[in-house]
C-alpha cells in the first residue's frame, strides 16, 4: 500500500514529446481512472509508473520514494494488460504462482497466495486448465489473479476489459470495484471509455494530447467540467454545445443568443461576460425541459425519437439543420415532425469561452448547480 507523486514527468520518443510535464498526486487505497481518447498517453503514462518505460525527466515516487532508477520488478507494483497476457504452455495455477518461483518464494508462501488469489476471483475450479481452455473473462481473471499473488503497493491496470462483451465488462467492472474494496490497494486504471471511469474511480484523471485536462470525482467532472472537451468527453450521450455570444449582461442574468435563435435568458452574476463575447452553451440532454408555447426556449423540430421505455431520446433540428440531442423521462409524446420548444433546466447548464473552451464561472450557476438535481425544474426568469 502506497502514495504516489508524479512531478514534472516527462516522456518524449526522440524528436517526438508525447508528454510534456504531468505533475499528479494519487493517495494510498485510492482507485483512479485515467481516461482520455485513444492516443492520449494513457498506456505511455502507466508504463512509466510501471517502469517499463524510462522517463525522459521528473520524478516518480512511490511511498515517499522515488523509484526512477529502480527496476520494474522492484517497484512493488503489478500490471494487468488488455491482452491478458499468460503463458499459452502452462496452467492457471502455474501461470499464477509463475513469478512468485522466479524470485525464489518460498513454496507454502505461493501456495497460500495462489489460493487466496483464486478464491478472490472464484477461480478455484480452473486451476489445472490452460489459457486455451478458458473463456475470455476467465483469462482476465487469471491475469489479475497473478498481480494479485504480488501482492503489489500499486495495481495498474491497461484497458483490462475491453476485450470482453458489453455484459461481461459490466459484470468485470463491479467485481474490480468490489476487488478494490476488499484490498485496499491504491489501483490505476486506464481506459477510454467514461462510462467505466465514472462507475469506478474514486478520482478520474482526463488526458488530452499527454497533458491532464482535469482530475476529480466522477460527478465533480460531470458536474464542474472546467473545459469543452472535458465537458464533452465525460457524459453519455455526450454534452449539446452551441456556439453563439452574450447578447446582455443584466444586474442578475445574462442573455445568450445564437443565430437565427431567441435570445436565452439564463440567471448568473459575476460571470466577467460583456456584451459581444463569444461563448459556447452546454446542456446535456437531459437537462433540457419541454417548455409551453409561451415560455422562453428554443424552438427545434424532433427528426426521430427513441424510445427506451423508461426514458426517450429526441434527435431533434435547430432551424439551421443543426442537431440537438434531448433525453426525456418516461415514454415520450412527440414523435417525428413534432414542433417543441426546449429550455435549460436552471442551473443545469455550462458555459465555454469560444475561443479557450475555459469553462466560466457565473455566481448563478454555481449556487443552483449545488442544489439538489431534479429540485428545480424550468427556468427561473
Ligand atoms: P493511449 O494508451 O492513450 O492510447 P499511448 O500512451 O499508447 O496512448 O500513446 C501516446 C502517444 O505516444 C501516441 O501519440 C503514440 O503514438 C506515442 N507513442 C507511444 N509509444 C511510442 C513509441 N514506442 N514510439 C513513438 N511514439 C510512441
Ligand atoms: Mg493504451
Amino acid at each position: 500500500m502506497a502514495d504516489l507523486a508524479l512531478s514534472n514527468l516527462k516522456k518524449s520518443y526522440g524528436m517526438v514529446n508525447v508528454m510534456p510535464d504531468i505533475n499528479l498526486q494519487i493517495e494510498d487505497g485510492e482507485f483512479v481512472v485515467f481516461v482520455g481518447p485513444s492516443g492520449c498517453g494513457k498506456s505511455t503514462l502507466l508504463r512509466l509508473i510501471a517502469g517499463l518505460e524510462d522517463a525522459t525527466d521528473g520524478d516518480i515516487r512511490i511511498g515517499g520514494e522515488s523509484v526512477v532508477n529502480v527496476p520494474a520488478a522492484d517497484r512493488g507494483v503489478a500490471m494487468v494488460f488488455q491482452s491478458y497476457a499468460l503463458y499459452p504452455h502452462m496452467t492457471v495455477r502455474q501461470n499464477l504462482s509463475f513469478g512468485l518461483e522466479n524470485i525464489r518464494m518460498d513454496k507454502a508462501e505461493i501456495g497460500r497466495r495462489v489460493t487466496e488469489a483464486a478464491r478472490l476471483l472464484q477461480i478455484e475450479q480452473l486451476l489445472d486448465r490452460r489459457p486455451r481452455q478458458l473463456s475470455g473473462g476467465q483469462r482476465q481473471r487469471v491475469a489479475i489473479g497473478r498481480a494479485i499473488t504480488r501482492d503489489p503497493k500499486i495495481f495498474l491496470f491497461d484497458e483490462p476489459l475491453s476485450n470482453l462483451d458489453a455484459e461481461l465488462r459490466v459484470l468485470m467492472r463491479i467485481e474490480i470495484t468490489r476487488l478494490h474494496e476488499r484490498l485496499g490497494n491504491t489501483m490505476i486504471y486506464v481506459t477510454h471509455d467514461q462510462i467505466e471511469a465514472m462507475t469506478m474511480a474514486d478520482k478520474i484523471v482526463v488526458l488530452r494530447g499527454g497533458r491532464i485536462e482535469q482530475v476529480g470525482a466522477p460527478l465533480d467532472l460531470y458536474n464542474r467540467p472546467c473545459n469543452r472537451f472535458v465537458a464533452g468527453f465525460i457524459g453519455s450521450p455526450r454534452m449539446n454545445f452551441v456556439d453563439g455570444k452574450i447578447e446582455a449582461v443584466e444586474a442578475d442574468h445574462i442573455v445568450f443568443g445564437a443565430s437565427e435563435l431567441p435570445g436565452l435568458r439564463l440567471p448568473a452574476t459575476n460571470s466577467g461576460l460583456t456584451a459581444g463575447d463569444a461563448v459556447t452553451l452546454g446542456v446535456r440532454p437531459e437537462d433540457f425541459v419541454l417548455a409551453t408555447e409561451d415560455a422562453q426556449g428554443w424552438p427545434v423540430q424532433v427528426s426521430m425519437t427513441e424510445q427506451y421505455g423508461a426514458s426517450s431520446y429526441l434527435h431533434c433540428q435547430f432551424p439551421d439543420g443543426s442537431p440537438l440531442l434531448v433525453h426525456e423521462q418516461g415514454q415520450s409524446a412527440e414523435g417525428r415532425g413534432a414542433a417543441i420548444k426546449v429550455v435549460p433546466r436552471a442551473g443545469h447548464w455550462h458555459l465555454f469561452r469560444t475561443d479557450s473552451e475555459l469553462a466560466i464561472e457565473t455566481v448563478g450557476r454555481r449556487t443552483l448547480v449545488s442544489m439538489k438535481r431534479g429540485a428545480v425544474e424550468g427556468l427561473e426568469v
